[in-house]
């Protein structure tokens, strides 16, 4: 099957292809730094991982950007209210956020770019906007008019054709679907950071900089562009709105969007008490890899119900694929090749790649690789898996964590890592060689204690993690 997404742009499925080379121009609005970011977050940002990975299996070159939103309404009050200069302030956050991604195995975009280092290349497109009559100014703020972009409102299908030439909104988010004149730039007030540009002094709204810094890097088209559902409107709308004034060309091709995240069932929120960080689940003992599968086992375009018990039970789904991996490893399987087997394993890879390329659908794709374990099980348990299937059915493994990526565990603070677990046990066996088995033991022990356990097998010492 030949890969699709859902394009809310023509709500419709549509056949994917790069416009040009084979290289996908991709741009994702990312986090805006001013607190730890929250699991519904990581919902959007894994979503956006996969899509790498689905796009990188299909054959496809990525050149994706990713902005860090250093600079906007609530950065500015909570430095203000911190007495701390603003690039002190986004620094924690902004690395806060890289390590997050870092533990959640989520791919670093091939360029990040700040909006702080782009202030004088937005005030440029702003200047722009002006020379051919998208904008006003008003007491040294520049609102984008949107009545002279007559597409305004093709993303998100709202008919805004009612709406009062003039009314206008100073902050950065607004969430009613009544459309409004937007600040691109905005005036200094009282303490205000601002910087000096050929506008005057001042700040960029929040909208231009996905323009300019998309843009810049991937060209005046992209081939897709991707967010949260709650970016759609206004964000993802004004985006369209000033970069096709800019360059009268379609600013991208597909937009693809990611649904909300309940918690049990209800609406995230500090004041339901159901407000988690990462960092916050991490610190109740649940392992990284756990909250990637949930994160990724529901495909996008569906809301996603975090729960602890989907948790428990992502850890049970990681453990039987871990299992299965390992059995694959160790177990002596009789000589030869089960032909009817390794077609089993050939229909689970097509299923597999099918329902990715399905616009993502990732429930889909683990079915076929449960499905497929639940079988093989079954042919090794009747002496019907062979020695010589077992190569393929760990390549089919690789490709699945290619994606998904949860076989590997994560080493947990103050646990040995794989190189230095690997180094215990080649000493054991310079021991056991030099029959010391005393010292040998001694390692084996050590090891297990600290959650490792040694098996030994006829092709060598294999260990995994309690
Ligand atoms: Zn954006």
């Amino acid at each position: 099957m030949a890969l699709r997404f859902y394009n809310t742009l023509s709500q419709q499925v549509e056949d994917f292809t790069p416009a040009r080379d084979n290289t996908v121009r991709m741009y994702t609005c990312g986090p805006t730094v001013y607190d730890f970011a929250h699991i519904g977050n990581f919902r959007t940002f894994t979503f956006i991982d996969l899509l790498r990975k689905c796009l990188r299996l299909n054959g496809f070159q990525l050149r994706h950007v990713m902005n860090i939103t250093d600079v906007d309404d609530k950065i500015i009050r909570n430095a203000v209210a911190r007495h701390t200069p603003l690039a002190e302030y986004t620094t924690v956050y902004t690395d806060a956020f890289l390590e997050d991604c870092r533990v959640l195995r989520l791919e670093r975009p091939e360029i990040l770019a700040r909006a702080t280092d782009h202030i004088q290349e937005m005030a440029l497109a702003i200047a722009k906007l002006s020379e051919s009559g998208h904008t006003y100014t008003s007491e040294g703020s520049v609102y984008f008019k949107i009545a002279s972009f007559p597409g305004y409102g093709k993303l998100s299908h709202n008919d805004f054709s009612g709406n009062i030439a003039g009314a206008r909104v100073d902050v950065d988010s607004y969430e009613k679907a009544d459309a409004r004149d937007f600040a691109l730039w905005k005036a200094p007030k009282d303490a205000e950071p601002f910087w000096d540009t050929a506008l005057g002094p001042g700040r960029p709204g929040w909208h231009i900089e996905c323009s300019v810094m998309a843009i810049q890097y991937l060209g005046e088209t992209l081939d897709i562009h991707a967010g949260g559902v709650d970016l759609v409107f206004p964000h993802h709308e004004n985006e369209i709105a000033q970069s096709e004034s800019l360059t009268g060309q379609p600013f991208a091709r597909f937009w693809l969007h990611a649904e909300f995240l309940m918690v049990e069932g209800q609406k995230m929120s500090k004041s339901l008490g159901n407000y988690y960080t990462l960092r916050d689940i991490i610190g109740k003992g649940y392992a990284p890899e756990a909250i990637r599968y949930l994160l990724a086992s529901v495909p996008y375009r569906k809301q996603l119900n975090f729960t602890f018990d989907g948790l428990k039970a992502a850890a049970i789904a990681i453990d039987r694929l871990r299992n299965f991996k390992l059995r694959l490893e160790t177990d002596r399987f009789p000589e030869g090749v089960n032909e009817a087997g390794n077609a089993r394993l050939a229909e689970a890879g097509q299923a597999f790649r099918d329902s990715l390329n399905d616009d993502l659908n990732t429930a889909e794709a683990l079915a076929a690789v449960f499905e497929y374990i639940r079988d093989a099980n079954s042919a090794m348990d009747a002496g019907l898996f062979l020695a010589g299937n077992a190569a393929a059915a760990l390549q089919f493994l690789a490709e699945f964590d290619c994606v998904f990526d949860v076989l590997k565990p994560s080493v947990k603070e103050g646990e040995l890592s794989d190189a230095e677990v690997e180094a215990r046990i080649a000493e054991r066996t310079a021991a056991k060689k030099a029959r010391n088995f005393a010292l040998a033991d001694q390692i084996r022990d050590q090891l297990l204690a600290q959650g490792i356990i040694l098996e030994d097998t006829k092709s060598g010492i294999r260990w995994k993690r309690k």
